[in-house]
């Protein structure tokens, strides 16, 4: 039976609740007897920062570097006066758990799965919902995670105590853009392709039509594409592609882009699936992995038994399927599967719509409809 050590970062806000739901659905799973986990819970981000004057224990970081997966919650703690925690340089704290791993695991790729399930509703729904169907939303974004316009290498020139002027770079190399959309050409050759026609697509979104370094991961996406002739090659300036994402959903299988423009289109692309609540992502690289609810610490709702846990529940899903695909452990998969069939299932029956979702079911109940469907 396989062993995995599991690093868990509660973090701040809503965190801590999705997480603990999350890590009893870990629980079960690891109850079926097919593999065991080995779970390390870490107290970390704004509210530690708060009682310790640093962001983690000390030694924290290895801890991340030597498990086989983290699991992340959220970061972000608001103080009384309704300002973020931040650190002495002007970060948030809790940059060290986002950033900081990314960074320095090299966790290149954000990859979100972008699915709706039957009984999702979105608050807009009965106004443009009719496009918007488990028909047509079924997709996997890739966002470049560690260069792009988040790279750093700003520049800041002041004189006389004034700031006059601010430089920030769009940073991309053919090492950085040719990984991730090799990741994203690989995965669309396991999927069934787009909702609309059944191809397999990889649509690039980029806004190559004006940025140099745009236009060179574009390049670099043509070369890519070269070594997979089955797949067709989409391509998409980020403006339009949201345009064409909201209505036309259907069209897009995988979808690929940098940084910035990757950022944007997966939170509009998390609203198709319903919302915060429902957004699953992992942050991969070719030897760490940290999986997340793509939310933040959400603190309109913290500590009321209010968050939409699925969203977390899915990303112990999404690790469990990484560390099965890695470590070729068919229970972990099979677990993932179970865990997905669980959340669709709770949702469908409106047992675990939370009040994002139109439902009155809180944290707990969600958790508990979903453990309750949850056999092996
Ligand atoms: P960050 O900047 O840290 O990513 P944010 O400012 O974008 O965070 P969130 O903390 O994600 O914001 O919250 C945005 C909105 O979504 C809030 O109204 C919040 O209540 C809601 N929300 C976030 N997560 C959940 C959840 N799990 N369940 C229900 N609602 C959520």
């Amino acid at each position: 039976m396989k062993s995995y050590e599991i690093v868990v970062l509660p973090g701040d806000g809503v965190g801590p609740e999705v997480t603990g739901e999350a890590l009893r659905v870990l629980a079960r799973v690891e109850s079926f007897g097919l593999f065991q986990l080995n779970t390390t819970i870490i107290p970390c981000a704004g509210s530690y920062y708060v009682a310790h004057g640093q962001e983690w224990p000390d030694g924290s970081f290895d801890r991340c570097k030597s498990a086989d997966a983290i699991l992340l919650g959220a970061i972000g703690h608001t103080l009384p006066n309704g300002q973020p925690v931040r650190r002495a340089d002007g970060e948030l704290a809790g940059y060290e758990q986002v950033i900081g791993l990314r960074t320095k695991l090299d966790l290149y790729a954000n990859v979100r799965p972008v699915k709706l399930f039957p009984g999702v509703t979105h608050n807009i729904s009965g106004r443009f919902r009719p496009v918007w169907t488990p028909e047509t939303v079924d997709s996997v974004f890739f966002r470049e995670n560690t260069e792009g316009a988040y790279a750093p290498g700003e520049f800041r020139l002041e004189r006389g105590g004034e700031v006059e002027l601010v430089v920030s770079p769009t940073i991309v190399t053919r090492r950085g853009a040719e990984r991730i959309v090799r990741r994203a050409f690989e995965l669309a050759m396991r999927r069934n392709g787009a909702p609309s026609d059944g191809k397999r697509r990889v649509t690039c979104v980029d806004k190559s039509n004006v940025i140099r370094a745009h236009r060179f991961f574009r390049d670099v996406f043509r070369e890519v594409s070269r070594d997979f002739p089955e797949i067709e090659c989409d391509y998409g300036y980020v403006d339009a592609f949201t345009v064409a994402l909201v209505s036309r959903p259907e069209r897009f299988d995988v979808v690929v882009a940098p940084n910035l423009p990757g950022d944007i289109v997966t939170d509009l692309a998390a609203f198709l699936q319903g919302g915060m609540g429902m957004a699953a992502s992992g942050n991969i690289g070719d030897h760490h992995a940290m999986f997340e609810p793509i939310h933040g610490s959400a603190p309109d709702i913290a500590g009321k038994n209010a968050a939409n846990p699925a969203a977390s529940i899915m990303s112990a899903a999404m690790m469990l399927r990484w560390l099965g695909e890695r470590h070729g452990d068919e229970g972990a998969t099979a677990a993932a599967d179970r865990i997905d069939l669980a959340v669709q299932s709770a949702i469908g029956s409106g047992a675990a719509l939370t009040r994002d979702l139109g439902g009155q079911a809180t944290t707990i109940d969600a958790a508990d409809a979903i453990l309750a469907r949850l056999t092996m």
